[in-house]
């Protein structure tokens, strides 16, 4: 990253940031800094210099301007839930966006127009409204821009894919303040990028996405215990390997209050049978203590997690895996009990479907041949235990490693994974082109707070 001296002190030259945006700037020891400085991971403790709550693309580059002048590191905030924190820093300016959350819907085009900080009870509300939906996340405070640049995965995937095959065009600023659109007719190769290469090129201040009708679907959650639930999990996969376009499935691998091992798996079906067969094994299984399975509608659906913001400690690590072996169920059977005490939980998400429709020539995306995304979520509370849980994820997905394709998710990377990691998420000739497109953008890479693209 290359730096320029501060010309002024950064308090002396807060009121004039005011007077020049239209939205709001907090510092330290000012109403409201603290909590627009935390994120969905309350293991990241941090306070940046200035927090500029931006109000539009003028706003955006006002605040690149600043931290140029005085020498801050810049991160970008959304919806704050990227495991890692990169969305904030200690002594930066924090671009943050949450001021930005407009969803426009054209019904009749079938598109969404995001502004940069929206999340996806925003954009769901918005796009359900008028009975559409595009393949989102799971949880609604979930930033729609940083999930997508990572590539989403979430209830709609088997129907219609990866969220970033969704994202038809962008307004982005970059770093040296420009104002530039993405989209097929228009800088296409950044386009590219941004369907799965991270916030590496520049701040989207609005999105554009197309849309799908979506009235009802069939979801929910389904829970397993006791010794029903090493059967569950390979009937979970079995179904995964039919691969039903009509049935997105996931499921969470955890521990009861006895810490035995329970499963839940959420299921959603947007097919027109009353009772498809595959939910009606799911439902019939043996080990089933509790089924939240029901006709309801996707605003529905999109409550089926609803973890707290800011109240856990989370440290996730995990891999895409080519399969999922009877050895692997087993090997996750024991590692979410080796802890001896509620670890969090293990993710497993099926990517059977339509993300094989797509290739490499529709985004820098790579995972998409994987047969599942397997990742440790250690969730605690107690600082003391920090240790014993960051231990446990990182054993957990050294177990998963034996089966891996493509490294890990990069919407899920803490901020320790080694480069070799987010290279291996491409493969060497899509970073090579995403080095490329960086170098273009941001040649002083100076959106460094993200799984990081160096420019060439
Ligand atoms: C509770 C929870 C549930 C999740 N569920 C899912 C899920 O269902 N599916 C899935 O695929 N992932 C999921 N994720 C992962 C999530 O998609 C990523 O962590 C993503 O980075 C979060 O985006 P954000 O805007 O909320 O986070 P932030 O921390 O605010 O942003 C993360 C990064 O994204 C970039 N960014 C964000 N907005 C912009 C923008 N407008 N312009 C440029 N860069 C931007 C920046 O680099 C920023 O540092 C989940 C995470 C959590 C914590």
């Amino acid at each position: 990253m290359t730096v320029s001296e501060p010309t002024t002190h950064v308090e002396d030259s807060l009121p004039e940031l005011r007077r020049s945006m239209a939205g709001v700037v907090l510092a330290p020891a000012e109403s409201g800094y603290d909590a627009a400085r935390r994120c969905f991971n309350a293991l990241i403790d941090r306070r940046p210099a200035v927090i500029a709550r931006c109000f539009g693309a003028r706003d955006v580059a006002t605040a690149f301007d600043f931290a140029r002048m005085h020498a801050l590191e810049v991160a970008v905030r959304g919806g704050g839930h990227n495991p890692a924190g990169h969305c904030v820093g200690d002594g930066g300016l924090v671009i943050d966006l949450s001021l930005m959350r407009r969803v426009d819907v054209d019904g009749d085009a079938r598109i969404a127009r995001v502004q940069g900080g929206a999340t996806w009870l925003d954009f769901d509300a918005a796009s359900q409204a008028l009975g559409l939906a595009t393949p989102g996340g799971v949880v609604g405070s979930t930033g729609v821009a940083g999930l997508t640049f990572g590539g989403g995965i979430g209830h709609l995937t088997a129907q219609h894919g990866l969220t970033c095959d969704h994202l038809a065009g962008a307004e982005v600023v970059t770093p040296d303040g420009a104002t530039v659109q993405a989209g097929p007719g228009e800088n296409g190769e950044l386009l590219w990028g941004m369907r799965g290469g991270g916030g590496n090129f520049g701040v989207a201040t609005c999105l554009e996405f197309r849309l799908y009708p979506l009235d009802r679907v069939v979801g929910g959650r389904l829970t397993y215990a006791g010794s029903g639930v090493r059967d569950a999990f390979r009937l979970f996969r079995d179904l995964a390997a039919r691969g039903p376009r009509d049935l997105s499935c996931q499921a969470i691998l955890s521990v009861d209050e006895s810490l035995e091992p329970t499963l839940v798996v959420a299921p959603c079906y947007t097919g027109s049978e009353t009772d498809p067969e595959e939910l009606r094994t799911l439902r019939t299984a043996a080990g089933l203590v509790a089924d939240g399975v029901r006709a309801h509608g996707f605003l529905g659906q999109q409550h089926v997690f609803n973890p707290p913001y800011n109240e856990d400690r989370t440290y996730w690590k995990g891999h895409f895996v080519r399969e999922l072996p009877d050895e692997l169920i087993d090997e996750l059977l024991r590692r979410v009990v080796a802890l001896g005490r509620p670890p969090g939980q293990v993710l497993i998400e099926s990517l059977h479907g339509a993300p094989k429709d797509g290739d490499g020539s529709i985004g820098a995306v790579g995972f998409r041949n994987a047969a599942f995304n397997i990742t440790a979520m250690a969730t605690w509370q107690d600082a003391a235990l920090d240790d014993p849980y960051i231990a446990w994820a990182r054993d957990t997905a050294a177990a998963i490693q034996p089966w891996s394709v493509r490294g890990g998710y990069l919407n899920y990377m803490q901020a320790d994974e080694p480069i070799e990691r987010v290279r291996a998420a491409f493969g060497d000739e899509a970073f090579g082109r995403l080095q490329t497109l960086k170098k273009r953008y941001d040649p002083n890479n100076i959106l460094h707070r993200n799984q990081n693209i160096p420019p060439l």
